[in-house]
């Protein structure tokens, strides 16, 4: 083997590892600022039996199954701080804009 080729291979290997560390941090930021972390309100563990139980009772989902009806747009949601969970008038918990439960009722206009 040549030295004009260890040398070069040499150069090839660093150029893969500065490539790589490079890299690595870029692919991060990409899919990091791509990813918005789903927002998620299920978390009733503060909650009593009889809460829970109520709060099971109206069907509470964190994710609305009613096209065009959600929480963030029920009269009786009260927003939380941006990308928060928000509250409820009348279901305890955690509440996600996005959820829904069946005495969804239109906030008035
Ligand atoms: Fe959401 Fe139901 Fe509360 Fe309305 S009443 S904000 S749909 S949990």
């Amino acid at each position: 083997m040549s030295d004009s080729k260890q040398v070069s291979r040499r150069e090839m290997l660093a150029g893969i590892v500065r490539l790589t560390v490079l890299a690595a941090p870029a692919a991060w930021l990409v899919t990091g600022c791509d990813k918005k972390k789903e927002l998620s309100c299920t978390d009733t563990s503060a909650l009593s039996a009889d809460e829970k139980q109520a709060r099971d009772g109206v069907s509470y989902v964190d994710k609305s199954i009613e096209s065009g009806k959600n929480c963030e747009n029920c009269a009786q949601f009260k927003p939380g701080a941006a990308d928060q969970c928000g509250s409820c008038n009348v279901v305890k918990g955690p509440i996600n804009p996005a959820g829904y439960c069946k005495i969804w009722a239109a906030k008035p206009a």
